[in-house]
């Protein structure tokens, strides 16, 4: 026997007939004698749909109130499953974040899980009971509801599986495993059979929403067992034991399977970045803290940033980039403060995306960052920025860019599959 956690993403979840076959997949792991808790996204398209609400009502939305808006998709879908399994003949029963609780802290629309009381859902699941969980949602402190950041329900999976001490934590959505770029853009993409944590960690940073970054994070840390597979699988299928998903290993493990490495692992596009130019800002010691002190405190990631060289007068223009979903925030506070940090213009394209290549092999070879630059310039895709860590090399282009963008990398670095069904 075994105890598992299995995450359905939305797309798995998105009506009564799909939410019947996750409860079948449900059901066969219990009657398998495994312990099992679920947790469930929203049904697709819902978070979004919730979201425009909240701009609607006010687009400069308190974080708090929108966490109670956004929540609630969650809520609706792990009521649901309860008791389409119920129907099955299983014993089930949902729990809401605030139940268990997840405590998490304050940080609201993008919250940290700190701490999961996992007695009473240890108890009920030894009884027998399957035990349905909202993703995405927590406790904060002060005993308001928080969510996780889009994308959270993963980070809510692991956590929970570390929580419980679970023997897996798998992660069933609308593909059947991590490849090396979304299947979706491009047809040749190949399916990876292991990706290590750090691999993932920083494809998931990049814009592969696979997984949501601290889910793997936390995978790591805690050495949660996670692996990513299809929910879309006939009902007299392999048992989820036996399929053939992508399994997230360490490196030392990636050494004992004996793979070959190759030199760039995946390539992922964000289109969910925005880029802000402060023009003519004084070049002098502490201008620059002046801009990203502000933003750090609201709470607001800067990723690229560049400081053009400076032009006459000691002057500079600042660009970088931050979540689109904090573009008028960032713009906002930054105006408040004009007089203080001294810029002249602030300049916003919220049409822009970043274009990533990961891989562990990069790490011993040189020349990666060339291949990209002159692929992108072949196809006449012009970069506005560049950022790069040990493992990873991103660029910003125009967002009408991004698929193109993407293709061509994926031959550049020799990822395509022999055949378009792969
Ligand atoms: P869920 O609703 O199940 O959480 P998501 O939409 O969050 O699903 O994530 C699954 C999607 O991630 C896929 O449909 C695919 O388009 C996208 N994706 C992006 N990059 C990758 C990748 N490298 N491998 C697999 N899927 C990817
Ligand atoms: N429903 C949330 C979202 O769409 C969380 C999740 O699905 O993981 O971001
Ligand atoms: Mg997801």
């Amino acid at each position: 026997m075994a105890r598992i956690v299995m995450k359905f993403g939305g797309t798995s979840m998105a009506g009564s007939e799909r939410i019947r076959r996750v409860a079948n997949i449900v059901r066969r792991q219990q009657a398998a004698g495994h312990e099992v808790a679920v947790v469930v996204s929203a049904m697709a398209g819902e978070t979004d749909r919730l979201v425009n609400f909240c701009r609607e009502a006010n687009p400069l939305y308190d974080p708090a109130e929108y966490d109670v808006v956004v929540a609630s998709g969650e809520q609706v879908t792990s009521g649901l499953l309860a008791m389409t399994l119920q129907a099955l003949g299983c014993k089930a029963r949902s729990w809401l974040g605030w139940q268990m609780p997840i405590r998490t802290d304050d940080a609201h629309a993008k919250a940290r899980i700190e701490d999961i009381d996992s007695q009473a859902l240890l108890a009920s699941m030894a009884a027998g009971e399957i035990a349905v969980i909202p993703g995405f949602q927590g406790l904060s402190h002060d005993g308001r509801v928080t969510t996780l950041g889009r994308g959270g329900s993963d980070t809510s999976a692991v956590a929970v599986a570390a929580a419980i001490g679970a023997d897996r934590c798998d992660i069933y959505t609308d593909v059947d495993g991590v490849y090396t770029t979304d299947p979706r853009i491009v047809a040749k993409a190949r399916k990876l059979k292991y990706v290590t944590y750090e691999e993932m960690l920083e494809l998931a940073s990049v814009g592969s929403k696979v997984l949501q970054t601290r889910s793997v994070g936390l995978a790591m840390k805690e050495g949660v067992r996670v692996q990513v597979l299809s929910s879309f699988i006939d009902d007299d299928a392999t048992p989820a034991d036996e399929i053939p998903g992508t399994l997230i290993v360490s490196d030392d493990e990636l050494e004992g399977l004996d793979m070959e490495r190759q030199l760039i692992t995946g390539i992922a596009a964000d289109k969910n970045e925005a880029k802000i130019i402060l023009t003519r800002v004084p070049d002098r010691p502490g201008a620059v803290a002046t801009i990203f002190g502000p933003l750090a405190a609201a709470n607001i990631n800067v990723d690229m940033i560049i400081q053009n060289v400076g032009r006459d007068k000691g002057e500079t223009d600042v660009t970088f980039t931050v979540p689109g979903a904090d573009l008028l925030r960032a713009q906002t506070l930054l105006e408040a403060q004009k007089e203080a940090i001294g810029f002249n213009r602030i300049i916003t394209d919220g049409k822009v995306a970043k274009i990533s290549v990961v891989g562990v092999g990069m790490k011993s070879h040189a020349g990666v960052a060339s291949t990209m630059f002159r692929a992108l310039a072949d196809r006449g895709i012009n970069i506005q920025a560049i950022s790069t860590s040990e493992i990873k090399v991103s660029v910003l282009i125009d967002e009408d860019e991004t698929e193109l963008a993407v293709r061509v990398l994926h031959s550049a670095y020799d990822l395509d599959a022999e055949s378009e069904a792969a």
